[in-house]
């Protein structure tokens, strides 16, 4: 087998006494969309954040593309690029100036040709130049995904991207992320709707109270759970 593109080995996360993430244990092949499913509070956003380094793991080892981040806490991380599901930019800057400090970043020059790419490839490119501040909601959704991508990292991680957007966004999300992944990106995505792990993804890990439950590819998780009843269950 190919070196996974993340490997979680018995990742604990504790905040005092409460445990968010308990002994997860996960292994993502290079080029697959995984889904990670579950309710508020699950630990999903834990997880992506262990591995991003927005929280500092408790125990347990996290490789990606190989590499162990307790020997490189850094270097990896340039593969990785993450969409939060908070806003995470100034509202001073342009949209354009925002992706230019982001590869910055990354050591990476301010490479217009790359804004340009990934700006039409969202559909944002009419608001290049304009301040962040005065993107609608929609947009700046966007503009968090060309944040995240403008580098070209090989690990994407989308925290909750559908969650509150519009139909077309959700459509036009859905088609970028089989483009990437059809470029060999490797997707991880959070989501609380089996119908969007059941759209997008090649094999969906339910997670819940921070204890990842099972991992399955998608066609024996939609037979050993029937449609929706994941949803219902999570939702009570
Ligand atoms: P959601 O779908 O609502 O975003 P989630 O699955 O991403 O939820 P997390 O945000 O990872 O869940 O939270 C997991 C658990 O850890 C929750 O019970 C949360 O209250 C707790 N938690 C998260 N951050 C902290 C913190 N800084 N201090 C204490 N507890 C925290």
């Amino acid at each position: 087998m190919s070196v996974p593109a993340l490997e979680l080995q018995g990742l604990s996360k504790r905040y005092g006494e409460f445990t968010a993430l308990h002994t997860v244990d996960l292994a993502i092949r290079p080029g697959e969309i995984f889904a990670l499913l579950g309710p508020n509070g699950a630990g999903k956003t834990t997880m992506i954040g262990s591995v991003c380094g927005l929280v500092k793991k408790s125990s347990g080892s996290i490789r990606v593309f190989g590499k162990d981040l307790d020997q490189d806490p850094v270097g990896p991380r340039y593969d990785i690029g993450l969409v939060p599901q908070e806003i995470n930019f100034d509202p001073f800057f342009t949209v354009a100036e925002s992706l230019r400090i982001q590869l910055g970043f990354y050591g990476r020059p301010a490479d217009e040709a790359r804004i340009d790419e990934v700006l039409t490839a969202l559909n944002l490119h009419a608001k290049k130049d304009a301040y962040t501040r005065a993107l609608s909601g929609g947009m700046k959704r966007r503009l968090l995904i060309a944040k995240a991508l403008v580098h070209k990292p090989r690990l994407v991680f989308l925290d909750e991207p559908t969650a509150g957007v519009d139909v077309e966004l959700r459509r036009d999300l859905w088609t970028y992320v089989r483009k990437l992944a059809s470029e060999g990106t490797t997707i991880v995505l959070t989501t609380h709707y089996l119908e969007e792990a059941e759209e997008l993804a090649d094999r969906v890990g339910i997670i819940n109270e921070g204890r990842l439950l099972m991992v399955e590819d998608k066609a024996t998780l939609l037979r050993r759970f029937g449609e929706r009843r994941v949803i219902i269950t999570f939702e009570q």
